[in-house]
């Protein structure tokens, strides 16, 4: 997808600061975080939404959700993190490959 930014991430086109990267997945830091640690896991290729996936993704949704304990361990969250996946505009997603954010060090909003 050539007008997607993670896709341009992903290729090298656009700087990040990474956390993780394997041949299926990439973890950096958002840019705009919203507690002292705040990343985000995504599939290298490009999947717009979670609502697009199908059986066909689950290993690799899988690993990213196992992928997330761990980084955060490894990011300092040894006291837990929360996970969120923003799917459409009326979940509030605003870039349209999908991600798993991973958030936390800090006094989170209760749910
Ligand atoms: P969404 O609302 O789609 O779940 O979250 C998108 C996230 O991507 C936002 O938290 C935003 O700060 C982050 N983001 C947007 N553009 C960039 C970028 O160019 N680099 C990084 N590292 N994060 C970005
Ligand atoms: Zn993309």
């Amino acid at each position: 997808m050539s007008d997607c930014i993670f896709c341009k991430i992903v290729a090298g086109e656009l700087p990040c600061s990474k956390v993780y990267e394997d041949d299926e997945i990439l973890a950096f830091h958002d840019i705009r975080p919203v507690a002292p640690v705040h990343f985000m896991l995504i599939p290298k290729a490009h999947i717009a939404s979670l609502a697009d996936c199908d059986e066909r993704h689950q290993a690799l949704l899988g690993r990213i959700l196992l992928l997330a304990p761990r980084l955060a361990r490894e990011q300092g969250l040894t006291n837990g993190f929360r996970t969120m996946i923003n799917t459409g505009r009326g979940g509030g997603q605003e870039v349209f490959h999908l991600h798993v954010h991973v958030f936390g060090g800090g006094p989170l909003r209760p749910m």
